[in-house]
């Protein structure tokens, strides 16, 4: 058989729908349901000869979503979903149920940390939040009632990466099932489903679609966790749309091509702000030094910089609470994404007031380096 190579897969993973029209790109299926000939062909439906019968519980566009990552992820297969956090949703409550537990990260996403502590508790579904830096409390913290352990391969907003072959070992032994948010690595850098996570979790709304223009979710993984996923998915709600799966899938094709130069960016601005004494710390994985460990970058500005001028200072670079697009964009997370939290857990954290966090784009590094460099001369007190 012809191996595929990562980009290869990209753009050539999915086999063509066996409609007669033979258009280059998979067409938009925007509809709500599927027609049958006769009776005969809708019971050949529901039993599992194929074609489609409602886009809540299945639609070609969303399906070619979760294949194409499934397929660079290494899994056997994939869902998307309406978001980042229903996928998470529906990979949680595929493992757990009420009166279960779940160990998960303390660092983990904002978003997920509500979910969790907020949402879930109210259905019966316990979490308790522990440092994965430090095996042994996870490993304190699991309980007889434990199914789950849940983490991020890369962690936001200060880019701690997480020891997934250790956490798989550990969870294995423990009989625990390992789900991954794997967001910030992105397919291109990490494939958590090769070192034994059971369901990996994407918000594609970041890198996989990569342009800041949907809302969408992947769940990949283990073939019959996954299914349970998808009915999730459907009894939930929690579809896709077709046009926004199109988009998603359209972004997608260039991931590789996007990761390489961002991320190789990312390294270049971390290189040189790391050397600036206006810059109290900067935060990198500058370890994975084979591939680059994506196109974050945070950085926390010494004293000697007012932060509100600095922000007034970026020039073209927007201030706004996402991330991953190709253009370089900056947050404030103490202000966005972990203002909920007490102040005691921000200190814990790392979270000040001085910490800026970057999504470095595919705009040329030596801009990149120059519009940063400036904004904190423009800024110092
Ligand atoms: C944005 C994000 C999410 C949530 O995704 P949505 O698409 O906004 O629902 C989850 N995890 C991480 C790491 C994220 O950055």
């Amino acid at each position: 058989m012809l191996t595929k190579r990562f980009e290869t897969k990209l753009i050539h993973s999915v086999k063509k729908g066996n409609l007669p029209i033979r258009s280059k790109v998979t067409p938009i299926y925007q509809t709500s349901a599927f027609t049958f000939d006769n009776l005969e062909d809708l019971e050949g439906y529901y039993q599992g000869e194929g074609n489609y019968l409602y886009s809540r519980t299945g639609n070609p566009n969303p399906d070619e979503l979760g294949q194409m990552v499934a397929a660079v992820e290494g899994a056997p297969t994939g869902i998307a979903t309406s978001s980042g956090l229903s996928a998470i949703l529906a990979g949680i409550l595929t493992v757990v149920k009420s009166g279960d537990h779940i160990v998960a990260a303390d660092d983990v996403y904002g978003g997920s940390f509500h979910l969790l502590h907020e949402e879930l508790k109210q259905f019966g579904v316990e979490t308790t939040f522990v440092s994965f830096g430090d095996l042994e409390q996870v490993e304190k913290a699991i309980q007889p009632n434990t199914k789950m352990l849940y983490t991020e391969s890369i962690t936001n907003p200060l880019l701690r990466v997480e020891n997934l072959p250790a956490v798989v070992e550990l969870a294995k032994r423990n009989d625990l099932i390992t789900v991954v948010d794997n967001t910030f690595a992105t397919p291109f850098h990490c494939n958590p489903y090769e070192l034994g996570v059971e369901l990996v979790v994407h918000s594609a709304t970041k890198y996989i679609g990569g342009h800041s223009d949907i809302t969408a979710g992947v769940v990949v993984g283990r073939e019959d966790l996954v299914e349970k996923a998808r009915a999730k998915v459907t009894n939930l709600g929690a579809n896709v749309s077709p046009f926004e799966a199109w988009l998603t899938t359209r972004g997608l094709k260039t991931l590789a091509v996007r990761m390489q130069v961002q991320s190789s960016n990312a390294r270049k601005l971390a290189d040189a702000l790391r050397n600036n004494p206006n810059i109290a710390r900067v935060y990198y994985p500058f370890e994975e030094e084979a591939t680059g460990f994506g196109a974050m970058v945070s950085i926390e500005l010494a004293k000697t910089v007012d932060v509100s001028q600095f922000f007034r200072s970026i020039g073209w670079v927007k201030l706004v609470p996402t991330l991953a697009g190709v253009e370089t964009t900056v947050t404030h997370p103490l202000k966005t994404s972990h203002r909920a939290l007490p102040p005691e857990a921000q200190e814990a954290l790392g979270i000040t007031n001085e910490l800026v966090r970057i999504s470095v784009g595919i705009e040329h590094s030596e801009d990149i380096i120059t519009v940063f460099e400036q904004a904190i001369e423009k800024s110092l007190k």
